[in-house]
């Protein structure tokens, strides 16, 4: 029998599984039971359509056994069973996980975080095990197979004997031992059908096949004399119990529920070790009747912003599971739920193409969305710290979700944005509460756009807005301005940059007086502009900008921030140009130096303004195209 070699990576997360990442080791149980639930679940399915299957709903079951003196423990089901090759390619490697190449590619160290977030399922039975034993029959093949393996020198398969389909794994549990820590291991729980039965209650209660385990107990013997109390009067015998309740959790009351079982539920399910920030419950009585689960993560899984990232909910037709992932049951602005759905008005049957168009599941969609949406309001109400922490894993999807669809869904999603505020210590703010709290004449919801909160933050012209005693949004993320586009305006306030060139903050003397100046410029403006052709379509006197010498503002619909990313798009091979204006502050020093060089010496006059809309495009955090040129500038006047 040839002895194989499980794949690099394979060998790697197993290495970490048996030195353990989990502080939990017991989890290894659940993990088996649920891989032979899911393995029954295709089954029981085939078997609705298919006569061949030959057996009905009562007919399945997981089964554990103990063998003390063996020391092994045995979890077997009666589900679709593996092929040899699905034995190679289930077993041999760790076929989706994708973890490693994730670590490797961000050069993380903390095993043990990435790890929790995948199913390495199977492979946890290392933990607890010197050697396991998988026998399977897949459905509808004559031949099983051994698969053997005693950790990270790889595993054998052969052919072996076994009658029915199904898979039947066994574990030899390891002799107790002392840690790395010197921290005492104690394996021999598994092999204590007490300690089995706890954990099964705890953990795989929900499961819908009856776990039944051959319990070892002790009852009077019939002819035991009546007043014998000696342990010679009682007798051992074995007796098949069923260990779980076989109710899902999602068909209880709420009122049997507790938090702590939701999120169990909720770990071992969707494979998160960290507990989901909120859950939901839902009975729905009406039409169509459903029940459904539902859960916000208290982080982003790693993968989230990326394409691999697979949105949807479990759907179960009465009870049982026909989908993994329902995309259809989430909009794409809440794909961080996750969760199932149950309904009877569901058909058992129901393809992929079907889905779409079915207007039962439609109907349920829209609900869950509502559902999710209160549930989101009522924390950002109730528990602003958790709806902050929320925010800052998922908000971004929120604000892509007003931007997509041409803002389609802005009215379900205005209300769960929030931005940084140029308030003291830079809190988190909703739109809500920044028009609430709006001083009189205050027209506009001022934003800066900056890459970061320091950049946007030192804008002149968020100076000049501050300086007026108005509060600005700090937009940091790409799509920021671009939702606000959709959103257009929020309770009859329209949104403004700070950087847009029709600012208007001057009081009406003020805008006298610069009018005044400009008219006395207008030659040294005109200069300027014929020197920057090209570069920025005007050039004005502006009285906004405090100690600064210039800045650069925008006219038009497109920003320079947006400019800057959809020319950052890939595809983009069109420049798009914001409409730019550069402004001069008529307070600073350098004003009178500009007027002095009209109509004496244009040719300085131009490289001054070169120079300085250089210099606006370096505090504005714009690229600069020619470093050459600019530096060529600097040395000519020096
Ligand atoms: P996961 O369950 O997250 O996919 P596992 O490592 O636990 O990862 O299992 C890998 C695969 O092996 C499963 O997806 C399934 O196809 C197969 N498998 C595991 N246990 C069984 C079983 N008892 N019966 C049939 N197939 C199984």
């Amino acid at each position: 029998m040839e002895q194989k070699q499980f794949k690099a990576e394979s060998k790697r997360l197993l290495d970490m599984m048996i030195h353990s990442i989990y502080t939990h080791k017991e989890i290894f149980l659940r993990e088996l039971i649920s891989n032979a639930s899911d393995a029954i679940d295709k089954l029981y399915f085939k078997s609705l359509t298919d006569d061949s299957v030959g057996m009905s709903k009562s007919d399945f079951k997981i089964r554990i056994h103990i063998d003390k003196d063996a020391r092994t423990l045995t979890i077997s089901d009666n589900g679709i069973g593996m092929t040899k090759e699905e034995l190679e390619n289930n077993l041999g490697i760790i076929a989706n996980s994708g973890s490693l190449k994730f670590k490797s590619e961000n050069n993380l160290t903390e095993d043990s975080q990435i790890i929790g977030q995948f199913g390495v399922g199977f492979y946890s039975a290392f933990m607890v095990a010197g050697k396991v034993t998988v026998k399977s029959r897949a459905f509808g093949a004559d031949t099983a197979y051994v698969w053997e393996s005693e950790g990270t020198d790889g595993y054998t398969i052969d052919t072996c004997d076994k009658e029915t389909v199904g898979t039947e794994i066994t574990l030899e549990i390891l002799p107790d031992a002392k840690d790395e820590a010197g921290n005492e291991e104690s394996y021999e729980d598994y092999l204590n059908q007490y300690k089995i039965q706890s954990l099964v209650k705890r953990y795989s209660d929900y499961i819908r096949f009856p776990i039944v385990m051959d319990m070892t107990k002790s009852r009077r013997k019939a002819d035991a004399a009546e007043d014998d109390h000696s342990s010679a009067a009682y007798e051992d015998y074995t007796e098949d119990v069923t260990l779980n309740s076989m109710i899902p959790i999602w068909r209880k009351n709420k009122s049997e529920l507790s938090d702590k079982d939701y999120n169990n539920f909720y770990k071992n399910k969707f494979n998160d070790y960290s507990e989901p920030i909120a859950h939901a419950h839902v009975h729905n009585e009406g039409t169509p009747m459903y029940d459904a689960l539902l859960y916000i993560p208290s982080r982003a899984p790693f993968d989230f912003y990326s394409k691999e990232y697979k949105k949807g909910l479990q759907l179960y037709a009465n009870g049982v599971l026909i989908m993994d992932c329902c995309e259809e049951l989430l909009p794409d602005y809440f794909c961080f739920v996750k969760g199932l759905v149950d309904s009877e008005d569901v058909s058992l049957n129901i393809s992929r193409e079907m889905l779409q168009h079915d207007a039962q599941l439609r109907s349920i969609a829209k609900s869950i969305e509502r559902t999710v949406k209160n549930e989101l309001t009522r924390m950002m109400k109730n528990d602003r710290t958790k709806y902050e922490e929320f925010y800052k894993a998922f908000g971004l999807q929120l604000k892509y979700g007003v931007y997509s669809d041409y803002g389609m869904h802005k009215d379900v999603l205005q209300d769960l944005l929030m931005f940084t505020s140029s308030n003291e210590g830079n809190p988190l703010v909703s739109l809500a509460e920044y028009v609430d709290r709006m001083p009189e004449g205050q027209e506009y919801i001022y934003y800066a756009a900056g890459e970061t909160l320091a950049r946007a933050e030192a804008l002149p012209q968020t100076e000049a807005v501050k300086a007026k005693g108005y509060e600005v949004l700090y937009f940091t993320d790409n799509v920021d301005e671009f939702a606000i586009r959709m959103l257009m305006q929020y309770k009859d306030k329209k949104f403004k940059s700070v950087a847009d060139s029709d600012l208007s903050l001057e009081s009406d003397d003020e805008k006298k007086n610069l009018e005044e100046k400009a008219e006395n410029s207008k030659d040294m403006l005109e200069s300027m502009k014929k020197a920057l052709e090209g570069k920025v379509t005007n050039v004005k006197l502006s009285g906004r900008l405090g100690s600064h010498p210039v800045c650069l503002s925008s006219e038009g619909e497109i920003t320079m921030e947006m400019a800057k990313t959809l020319n950052a798009m890939p595809g983009a091979d069109q420049k798009i140009q914001a409409q730019i204006v550069l402004e001069v502050n008529p307070e600073h020093e350098i004003y009178g130096k500009l007027m002095a060089l009209a109509g004496q010496d244009e040719d300085k006059l131009a490289k001054y303004a070169q120079l300085l809309h250089y210099q606006a495009m370096l505090t504005q955090g714009m690229p600069i195209e020619d470093p050459a040129e600019f530096a060529g500038l600097i040395c000519g006047l020096m």
